[in-house]
């Protein structure tokens, strides 16, 4: 008995714990602070048609973290969810993705190049998500039709009437939407007719082993077959082979992104894979 409650104790006081509890707790302070410091990046992977010409691109947070180095938005955005940073977070991508979209307007190379934005559910719940949207295109001159907002089926499930009412606030502005890692989630076919979407984004899991699953590329036959009769355009993500890119366009997949085509990379480096495409 004493033994087991001495074991515990131990355990409560382990330093390697302890020291995850303050590195939480410092990164949760530092994750507060990232919009004032400018730690913020915005890294860009384009999309691609079926002819190999760039439609726009995804826009991918990076936090440059002056000892970490580059941080993933796998190991901060969890966090910043549960932390509600999330949300300053947020509207810092969509601003400035937004200010981008309005310098791409006035290059005839760039003019028609759409954005795709990731949306957190703690976001999209927030009050006044949709003024904010409102507001960040009105205040940078962005054309809405470019600016696309993905959302995942976790977040739409969540609270469908309360996604399907914000969505069509949305596109009145001029918005437009993308299901992204769809197939991952639950959504059945009576919520996606109901839903105001413009896009399904093909979760890269399907598409990873499309060439040698027969039931990855059945899936996916499926969920472009379905798109097709739901009238919406499909996109598939981690395409990073030839072979792929290839079945997915047997098929009917009407746009492309992954490592094939490029990596997600800071402005100037995506604007130089622009001028070769
Ligand atoms: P996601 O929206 O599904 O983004 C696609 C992820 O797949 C990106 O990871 C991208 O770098 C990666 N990827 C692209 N092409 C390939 C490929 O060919 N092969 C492989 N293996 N991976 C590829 P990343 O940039 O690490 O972002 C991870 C996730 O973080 C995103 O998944 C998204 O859910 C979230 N995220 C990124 N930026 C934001 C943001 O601004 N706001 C919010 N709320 N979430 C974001
Ligand atoms: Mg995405
Ligand atoms: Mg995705
Ligand atoms: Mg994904």
């Amino acid at each position: 008995q004493a033994k087991t409650a001495g074991r515990n104790a131990i355990r409560f006081y382990d330093p390697v714990m302890q020291a995850s509890i303050e590195a939480r707790a410092e990164l949760e302070e530092e994750l507060r602070q990232v919009v004032e410091r400018n730690q913020l990046r915005l890294y860009y992977q384009v999309q691609m048609d079926s002819s190999n010409r760039p439609l726009g691109a995804e826009v991918l947070l990076r936090w440059q973290h002056p000892e970490r180095g580059l941080v993933s938005p796998a190991q901060f955005i969890p966090m910043a969810e549960e932390t509600g940073h999330i949300v300053p977070i947020g509207l810092w991508v969509l601003q400035t993705a937004c200010t981008q979209l309005k310098v791409w307007q006035s290059d005839p190379l760039t003019c028609d190049l759409t954005l795709a934005v990731n949306v957190s559910a703690k976001q999209f719940r927030s009050m006044d998500f949709v003024s904010q949207v409102q507001r960040t295109l009105a205040q940078s001159g962005a054309k809405p039709s470019l600016l696309k907002l993905e959302l995942t089926e976790s977040l739409v499930l969540e609270n469908v009437e309360d996604t399907i009412a914000k969505m069509r606030e949305l596109k009145l502005l001029g918005v437009s939407f993308s299901m992204d890692d769809f197939g991952t989630g639950y959504s059945s076919l009576q919520y996606l007719k109901r839903l105001p979407l413009d896009q399904i984004k093909i979760d890269q899991s399907f598409v990873r082993d499309i060439a040698s699953d027969s039931n990855d590329a059945a899936i996916v036959q499926t969920i472009i077959a379905m798109s097709e009769v739901l009238g919406l355009n499909v996109i598939a993500e981690g395409v990073e082979t030839e072979a792929q890119r290839e079945f997915l366009d047997l098929r009917g997949c009407h746009a492309f992104q992954g490592y094939l085509f490029g990596r997600p990379a800071p402005l100037a480096e995506f604007e130089a894979i622009l001028r070769k495409a």
